[in-house]
């Protein structure tokens, strides 16, 4: 049943970062008539979770004295990607944007601070943003709503409708009262991800495990990319998940997270847990009780993610010994200073964290971590041949002992042998971000058919989109997530209009 039928000059369909990026850019360039379909209660996304931002030469760099070439960047994001896989005029067209994109956010009233992601990190390109995601979609939402958009929510776009010429011709929606036929000229798909949709993860993803955690909206269930392909969209780039870890499991919710308030599970000791399992001063094995990474690795997550992945069923053990525990009690926690000011975290580094041991022992046996005076009593409890698990720790003790990790080079400063019982062990997995690839397009955001020609009138940015970054996060390019999601919103918006003045 057709509930009602509208009409507008534009359509954008997801009412995340990237969607009204593009409405707010069709409405600044002209468009009179920007309708915003949105399937969740409010328009958020997974942007709204968020909290930084890729920019190269953006106003704020420029005060700060920091000297983020986009050349430089570009070239970063190619290498990385081996130029394989990706879009290289895709890449192109985002970075060259992205400065002009942080100013155009701080003239909508929203400020930032320049953060590292990792250790060092030269340039600094991690906007982060005062009052995170949060702040930077009601801006957003903000600035639609001003220049006239409508956005509708608990709106579902539901099908794409063309033409007998090819080109689009509307969109049909779904409210709570029925069908909705929109007749629209050119349609912009900026549906998210598809983290929630498990049969496309499994279909596609390789790195996939049931036993991962979803971070982002549950509305994010790849709908744009099964719309347009019905009506002959190709896909580009899929075939992995972005994810991070090893998380205590089952995980906290990292954003209601706070150390001076009880989490979730009504417990702060378990926020410090969660940053446990990826110390760099603990062992990191798989169920087999064999070691499979350097803990220490660039103090970021992205890359541990993968190498979690490829353990069976995605799961891992961190392992300490009461040592390091009380070193840890005396000289707090390392990971969350290499993440340096993230205003989101939950814990501080280096800030002793007296009475730990105490509250480990009140957390032991609830499924996720035990105590044992020995290391036979862990591997029994992992499930893990004994055996193995004891010749993982010997190798690892005398590494630390020879100052020297011969298998995985970490950093000599994190080797800490783990002889004092009791010994401890944290059950970890994975936390889902989102999914690569998605709709094919080009570098103004055009969506492709099979034959890499533009399907008229059709667009696509953000995460639903493909072939612009690889299966594995771009260190790099910190904030490059969102970081896309507002710079391809922005120019599907713009070329929207263009195409639109054609008529
Ligand atoms: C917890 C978390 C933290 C993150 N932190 C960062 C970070 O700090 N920096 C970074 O760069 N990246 C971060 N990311 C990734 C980043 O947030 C996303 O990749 C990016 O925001 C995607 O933007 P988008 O507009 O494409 O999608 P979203 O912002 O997710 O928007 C998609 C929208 O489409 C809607 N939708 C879905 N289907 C339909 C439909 N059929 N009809 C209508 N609407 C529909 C959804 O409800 C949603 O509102 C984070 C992700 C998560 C989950």
């Amino acid at each position: 049943m057709t509930a009602k039928n509208l009409e507008a000059d534009l359509v954008v369909i997801g009412g995340g970062g990237a969607g009204l990026a593009a409405a707010s850019a069709a409405a600044e360039n002209g468009c009179k008539s920007v309708i915003v379909l949105e399937k969740a209660g409010s328009a958020t996304g997974s942007t709204g979770m968020a909290h930084d931002v890729f920019g190269a030469e953006s106003p704020v760099q420029k005060r700060l004295g920091i000297d983020a070439s986009k050349d430089e960047l570009f070239k970063a994001a190619m290498e990385w990607a081996h130029w394989t896989k990706i879009n290289p005029r895709i890449v192109r067209a985002f970075i060259d944007k992205s400065g002009e994109t942080i100013g155009w956010l701080e003239n909508m009233g929203l400020s930032f601070e320049m953060i590292q992601y990792y250790p060092n990190q030269v340039p600094l390109v991690r906007h982060s943003v005062k009052g995170h995601g949060h702040a930077l979609m009601k801006a957003l939402r903000e600035n639609c709503l001003k220049r006239g958009v409508q956005i509708l929510t608990r709106t579902p776009g539901k099908k794409l409708l063309r033409d007998k010429d090819g080109k689009i011709s509307g969109v049909i929606a779904e409210s709570g009262e029925g069908e909705i036929a929109i007749a629209a000229k050119s349609v912009i798909i900026t549906t998210g991800g598809y983290g929630n949709n498990k049969e496309m993860l499994k279909k596609y993803c390789s790195n996939y495990h049931d036993t991962m955690t979803y971070d982002g909206p549950p509305s994010n269930t790849g709908d744009g990319i099964i719309m347009a392909t019905e009506i002959g969209a190709a896909t580009a780039g899929m075939g992995a998940c972005n994810i991070h870890g090893p998380f205590l499991k089952p995980r906290s919710d990292s954003h209601t997270m706070k150390m001076d308030a009880p989490g979730p599970d009504g417990s702060p000791i378990r926020i410090t847990l969660w940053f446990l399992a990826w110390e760099p001063e603990t062992l990191w094995v798989n169920k087999r009780g064999e070691r499979f990474i350097d803990e220490g690795y660039n103090l970021a997550f992205f890359a541990f993610g993968n190498a979690v992945a490829l353990q069976p069923d995605g799961i891992t053990y961190t392992l300490f010994d009461t040592g390091i525990l009380r070193t840890i009690e005396k000289q707090g926690l390392i990971r969350p200073g290499a993440a340096s000011r993230a205003n989101w975290l939950p814990v501080s580094a280096a800030t002793p964290l007296p009475g730990l041991e105490r509250e480990m022992k009140k957390q032991a046996d609830k499924g996720d971590l035990i105590i044992a005076d020995s290391w036979d009593g862990i591997a029994a409890w992992m499930g893990a041949d004994a055996a193995v698990l004891k010749a993982t720790i010997d190798e690892y003790n005398a590494s630390c002992d020879d100052r020297h990790d011969s298998l995985f080079a970490k950093d000599r400063r994190y080797l800490l042998p783990m002889r004092t019982p009791p010994f401890y062990a944290v059950k970890a997995h994975l936390g889902l971000c989102d999914a690569y690839g998605g709709i094919k397009i080009n570098e103004h955001m055009e969506a492709l058919d099979a034959n890499d020609n533009p399907i008229p009138g059709l667009y696509a940015a953000g995460s639903t989109a493909g072939c612009w970054e690889t299966e594995s996060y771009c260190y790099r390019l910190t904030g490059h997530l969102v970081g896309f999601a507002l710079n391809s919103g922005r120019i599907a918006g713009e070329k929207a209009v263009r195409y639109l003045a054609k008529f």
